[in-house]
């Protein structure tokens, strides 16, 4: 069924949640074609190479409650997309003293992107995503619609859109075209996060694979999270560790450069784990939006009269896992699923 109308639906990023709502809608028999701006698949779950070393910068792992992600992240366990990362996970005190923090977590392999190669492998080959396209803004009518690229070339027409990006860039495509979309989008907070990668040249021990850093009453500590990344599964315990700085750190750093911030977050990471050798590499990297702090209830925008909709973790929950169940529920309102 492609309700009366042969045109696809576009869909705009290819995370989690565009990828969710492609899966639902393909297998409903409904046309979609993907863009995304990025180099390659990841979106907020990217993987990042250096040398030898490979590092996810983003997302670090997921959390299952949903039942249809569920069945998602077993079939990617079974065909080698993703493994279960046992740890040991430990919380880090203020005073020094460490505790388990045991819960189920969902790694992609080799990287978190390999979850999101999964998904895309999953998907007919003429609705793969395109890579490396930006769309720069939204023109046509209901129906009708066209996308326009950074270069000024276009392409459509498309029956109907999704916007599957952060709230912030999802607005900005929205408000010359749906504007109320647009309206509810901007309500939507989301923090920055600031990413520190270190690699070294020598093995590293540490008693624990990743630690959530806790913060004394003010909270002004650097660090939230630490993880050895070289010791997720699939990784081959190379010398590599993500950090990402706590939310109000990143915000008083936001526009401070990468190499600056680098600088300032390796003691932080230095107290933490006590590993003292000079990484070999050393770089950060600024998510702007990284995670909603202040999401919407709703699941999902859709507005059916211009067939526009949008879907992301902002649309219900700070968590992998909201993206994708977010782009499930739309697909389902849009017909699909
Ligand atoms: C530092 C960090 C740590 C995190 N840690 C965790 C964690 O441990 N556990 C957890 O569950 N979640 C975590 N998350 C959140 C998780 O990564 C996200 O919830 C999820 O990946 C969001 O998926 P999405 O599809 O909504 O958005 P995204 O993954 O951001 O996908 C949006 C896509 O849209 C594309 N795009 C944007 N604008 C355009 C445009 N104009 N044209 C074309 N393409 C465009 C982008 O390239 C991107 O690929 C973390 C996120 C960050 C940044």
């Amino acid at each position: 069924m492609t309700d009366g109308n042969p045109l696809p639906t576009a869909i705009i990023g290819a995370g989690l949640a565009g990828l969710s709502t492609a899966l639902a809608l393909t297998a409903s028999g409904l046309p979609v074609t993907l863009f995304d701006k990025g180099r390659g698949p990841g979106g907020r779950l990217s993987a990042r190479r250096a040398g030898d070393w490979r590092f996810d910068h983003g997302g670090q792992f997921v959390t299952v409650r949903d039942v249809g992600f569920r069945r998602v992240m077993d079939g990617l366990l079974s065909d080698g997309h993703a493994a279960l990362w046992n740890g040991p996970i430990v919380r880090l005190n203020p005073d020094g003293s460490r505790e388990p923090h045991p819960v189920e977590r969902f790694v992609g392999t080799p990287g978190m992107n390999g979850i999101i190669q999964g998904l895309i492998a999953r998907l007919p080959d003429d609705a793969r995503p395109r890579f490396g396209i930006r769309i720069a803004s939204i023109a046509g009518m209901k129906g009708q619609w066209r996308l326009v690229m950074e270069d000024g070339t276009s392409e459509g027409p498309f029956a109907k859109l999704v916007l599957a990006m952060p709230s912030v860039q999802a607005a900005d495509l929205l408000r010359p075209v749906a504007p109320a979309l647009a309206a509810r989008a901007q309500t939507v907070v989301m923090a920055p996060c600031w990413a520190l990668m270190l690699g070294f040249d020598q093995p590293v021990s540490l008693p624990w694979q990743a630690a959530f850093v806790a913060g004394a009453g003010d909270d002004d500590r650097p660090l939230s999270w630490i993880a050895h990344d070289g010791a997720k599964p699939d990784r081959g315990n190379r010398a590599s560790f993500v950090a990402h700085a706590a939310p109000a750190w990143s915000i008083r750093h936001l526009e401070e450069t990468a190499d600056q911030v680098a600088a300032c977050l390796l003691p932080a990471f230095r107290a933490a784990t006590g590993i003292t050798v000079e990484p070999a590499f050393l770089s950060a990297h600024r998510w702007r939006y990284a995670l909603p702090t202040v999401p919407l209830a709703d699941g999902f925008l859709w507005d059916r009269g211009l067939g526009i909709g949008a879907c992301g973790d902002w649309c219900l929950d700070a968590r992998a896992e909201a993206a994708f169940v977010s782009g499930a529920r739309l697909a389902a309102a849009m017909g699909g699923g």
